[in-house]
């Protein structure tokens, strides 16, 4: 059984996952967290429930999703683990991004392996499957627990809303197809944590979702 623990981070609003099962093992998904409030609330849950967090997981590197990296690397000794074609995301886009926001942010370490479609993630005793859903980043991936019907989607989907492709190496055509071909050929009651905002399920956004029909 996977618990998912979110806690909201930066300036964006972002939902930065932390997943954990009974055997204390975690992946931390997406870590926005840039105050230091915010990486106390991290390490400080990590801590108290005696957490061992084994991979540090990106759906993809906009600058709100990667906030925390330095800080998960410096405290855990993690690594990105992310689809390469979100790699110049990482690099250029999120480091220009930063200076442009005027948010100063710690680089990020480089990832040493990249994940691509139907990967399998473990931690724990549990496991984690990457779908690619490109759109609203390059590289974006989401990663989907079977057994208890969970995808952490990252900025694909929304509650009645989608990611954003306004932004450089965006491409809506590819996000619309990324949520038809991938996420709602899923059950309805599958849970679908978003990257911002409340999370979802499946079956609502297929009746709701007007960016979607
Ligand atoms: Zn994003």
């Amino acid at each position: 059984m996977i618990h998912v623990q979110k806690i909201i981070c930066n300036p964006f609003q972002e939902n930065t996952y932390v997943l954990h099962d009974k055997t204390k093992d975690c992946v931390i998904v997406d870590p926005g967290c840039y105050y230091d409030h915010e990486k106390k609330e991290l390490q400080n849950f990590i801590e108290k429930n005696g957490l061992n967090p084994t991979k540090l997981l990106l759906t993809h590197a906009h600058i709100d999703h990667v906030l925390g990296n330095k800080f998960v690397f410096d405290t855990w000794n993690l690594k990105p683990i992310m689809h390469e074609l979100d790699l110049p995301t990482l690099t250029q886009m999120t480091p220009n991004a930063a200076s442009k926001y005027g948010i100063p942010m710690d680089e990020s370490p480089l990832p040493e392996s990249f994940i691509k479609e139907g990967d399998e993630i473990s931690f724990g005793e549990s496991v984690l499957k990457v779908i690619f859903t490109p759109g609203h980043a390059p590289g974006h991936v989401v990663f989907v627990n079977e057994k208890q019907k969970i995808i952490i989607n990252g900025d694909v989907l929304f509650r009645e809303s989608i990611g954003r492709t306004d932004f450089p190496n965006c491409n809506h055509n590819d996000l619309i197809s990324s949520i038809k071909n991938k996420l709602f050929v899923l059950d309805d009651d599958y849970t679908v944590y978003t990257g911002h905002g409340e999370e979802t399920t499946i079956g609502y956004e297929k009746e709701n979702n007007p960016f979607v029909r």
